[in-house]
């Protein structure tokens, strides 16, 4: 018999093929010629059939197909740990994108995506699914890494690192395919964010773009609950409804998440072959829910499994997730034969393959197969013993036991990247290096910005800059009859009477000099609601919702009120109260509800706020007059200052009423 010759033979204890008869050769071996597979099958036909300029060893190891990660960031890598156990607003909002703005560059994307190509070689990872900004130099880093993954360049609505608008991400796009199409291992892809950050006319235009490149189209799909209700709000339907009624399934489409997605959506995701990856750790951490996994593969849906980004897991361990998707449904279905081992493994391989539309070339050791292949250690106290009943002890040994780390070679197209773990291709101990310094970048700029409540209020709204000098008086009144009755004076304009209603919540800190916020929730009831606003017909009024950065004081007193001058910030406030106190923490947090009739009033040419105030909490029987003006200057205070002494006198305030401080302060301890 004439042998016939190839590049490498591996030949080791076990292979696991995942083909679809399920073969499992013990022990095993597999041909590989150039980037492909030649054959496989039991270690002595192999070995009769083929000679080879290089025999690889691996007794006491699997062979077994690369893994495929179904959804990353991978250039995200170099935020790793830099804030954990939030919500997903204040994480993505507060922080990610702050500080993606600052620092996403494409060198940043080339280091973070070099680091996580590291970590996922270490691991068994052959293949991955990318979703991120500068995905040329995401593109650029994977080519040298060696790893087979397909990079999805994101579109979303607002400007992002690498554009000023959605049209520039499609541009950017557009070039990015049309500079990496018909390269072996890379695949370019149109990656929209998610249907909650983009437009019904950006998820046509992605998909346009996807479809005429005939390239995949990555997109976050139904992730939290949330989402799912704002869709249902907006637009009629949930989300997979409304992509897939806009065109977007037509291509081939990759979906992470799809947590909250009911049987008619789960219908439409596997008729459209929709490829789903279900990312278990992501989900835990960010308590998104748990997938319907169970319900997806019995409909047929092609479902892999993902890490998703470093932020939100944070490794990019395959071993680790393969293991949580086999355990979750388990629990939270109460059934110990759902997703047994074998199944969970082909999530993380063929069925990982399917989902990214790549099952022609990965996911499995079948002959005219590119050559992704990975040897893991079973001699390890964690992997021992093994039994031989069945093949089913290897796929529990994999999913339960082991672990990145047994990992000891890896190929992709037949080329080693990894060999005795010694990375091949990517110089580890610099990559590291040069994420340190990153993060010692990050770490200044995060810690100057949590130092100053105004760099964290800047680096999340647009505040005005209020003016410096503030003149105040306050006075405890019986009622506000009486002072109401006296401001009808031919010396006292008043120029807008409003009613409201003001829901104040204040931020206070244990460092003064941080000073504090407030975040006021404004009703007009009745009147003009703004300045040269005549409301008139039937009153609806829309409260307004503003945030106040109050800043460390200086007070003086002056004839009878008090100047006060200090830094204000104000902003609209677009996020709920609840984001704000997760994303400022407070040391102590305080309420003020006010029922307030305000007058604009002008005195002498000057402009003052009058305002009659009821405290509801804390509840206060009496009320209180206020009079306030602001301004930048001064001499301009002095001036005012003395102007609320004789409104005082007008108003018939006595002295000994006047009180200092904020309501807020009032009741402090
Ligand atoms: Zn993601």
């Amino acid at each position: 018999m004439t042998t016939q010759q190839v590049g490498i033979i591996l030949r080791g204890d076990v292979v696991v093929t995942m083909n679809s008869n399920g073969d499992v050769f013990s022990p095993g071996a597999v041909a590989i010629q150039g980037s492909s597979i030649v054959a496989v099958g039991p270690e002595e036909a192999i070995v009769a059939e083929y000679a080879a300029a290089e025999i690889v060893d691996c007794e006491g190891h699997a062979i077994i197909p690369g893994l495929v990660n179904g959804h990353t960031h991978v250039p995200m890598s170099l935020f790793r740990g830099l804030a954990d156990d939030l919500r997903l607003d204040v994480w993505l909002l507060g922080y990610m994108m702050p500080v993606e703005r600052e620092f996403v560059r494409p060198d940043f994307c080339r280091i973070g995506t070099l680091l996580s190509a590291a970590e996922m070689i270490r691991s068994g990872t052959t293949c991955f699914n990318d979703m991120y900004y500068f995905e040329d130099s995401v593109a650029e880093a994977v080519d040298q890494a060696g790893l087979r993954a397909i990079l999805g360049q994101t579109i979303v609505k607002f400007p992002s690192p690498d554009a000023q608008s959605y049209e520039d991400s499609i541009a950017y796009c557009r070039t990015f395919i049309g500079r990496w199409r018909g390269h072996p291992r890379i695949t370019p892809s149109v990656a929209p964010h998610a249907p909650y950050t983009c437009t019904a006319q950006i998820l046509r235009d992605a998909s346009a773009l996807a479809v005429e490149c005939d390239v995949p189209l990555h997109i976050h799909l139904s992730e939290t609950a949330l989402e799912v209700e704002d869709s249902k709000r907006d637009q009629g339907m949930p989300p997979v409804q409304w992509v897939e009624q806009l065109g977007l399934f037509e291509g081939k489409v990759i979906a992470a998440h799809c947590v909250h997605v009911d049987d008619t959506e789960i219908g439409l995701l596997a008729r459209h072959k929709v490829g789903v990856s279900h990312n278990p750790t992501s989900n835990l951490k960010l308590a998104s829910g748990f997938a319907p996994v169970i319900k997806m593969r019995h409909a047929g849906v092609a479902l892999g499994i993902g890490t998703d980004g470093c932020a939100s897991n944070n490794d990019q361990d395959m071993f680790e997730e393969m293991r949580l998707a086999a355990l979750l449904p388990k629990a939270t279905q109460g059934d110990p034969t759902l997703l047994p081992a074998r199944d969970a493994f082909a999530m993380a391989t063929i069925d990982g393959a399917r989902a990214l539309h790549l099952d022609n070339l990965t996911g499995s050791l079948e002959p005219g197969k590119r050559a992704d292949v990975v040897v893991v250690n079973l001699e390890s106290p964690h992997l021992t013993p093994r039994f031989a009943l069945g093949t089913h002890n290897i796929y529990s040994h994999l999913v339960y036991s082991a672990k990145g780390s047994d990992v000891r070679d890896v190929l992709v197209d037949g080329r080693c990247l990894m060999r005795d773990r010694n990375l091949l291709t990517i110089n580890v101990a610099e990559v590291m290096g040069q994420a340190r310094e990153l993060a010692r970048q990050i770490n200044d700029f995060i810690d100057i910005r949590e130092h100053s409540l105004l760099n964290k209020l800047i680096a999340l709204e647009s505040p005005e800059w209020g003016e410096t000098f503030e003149i105040q008086v306050k006075a405890r009144l019986p009622g506000t009859a009486g002072v109401e009755a006296r401001l009808n004076t031919p010396t006292i304009e008043i120029v807008r009477a409003t009613v409201r209603e003001q829901y104040d919540t204040y931020f206070l800190f244990r460092q003064p000099e941080m000073g504090s916020i407030r975040y006021r929730e404004d009703e007009v009831l009745q009147g003009q609601s703004a300045e040269g606003t005549q409301q008139t017909g039937v009153l609806q009024y829309v409260p307004e919702y503003t945030l106040t950065l109050i800043g460390p004081q200086r007070e003086r007193e002056y004839e009878r009120s008090v100047i006060l001058s200090r830094s204000r910030f104000t902003a609209k406030a677009t996020h709920s109260l609840r984001f704000y106190r997760e994303y400022f923490q407070p040391d102590t947090e305080h309420e003020v509800v006010k029922w307030r009739r305000r007058f604009r009033i002008l005195y002498k040419g000057e402009e003052f706020a009058v305002n009659l105030d009821r405290l509801s909490k804390p509840a206060y029987d009496g009320a209180f007059l206020e009079i306030k003006s602001r301004t930048w200057s001064q001499a301009d205070a002095m001036k005012k200052a003395a102007l609320v002494g004789e409104l005082l006198e007008l108003l018939g305030i006595p002295v000994e009423t006047i009180v200092k401080g904020e309501y807020v302060t009032f009741w402090l301890p």
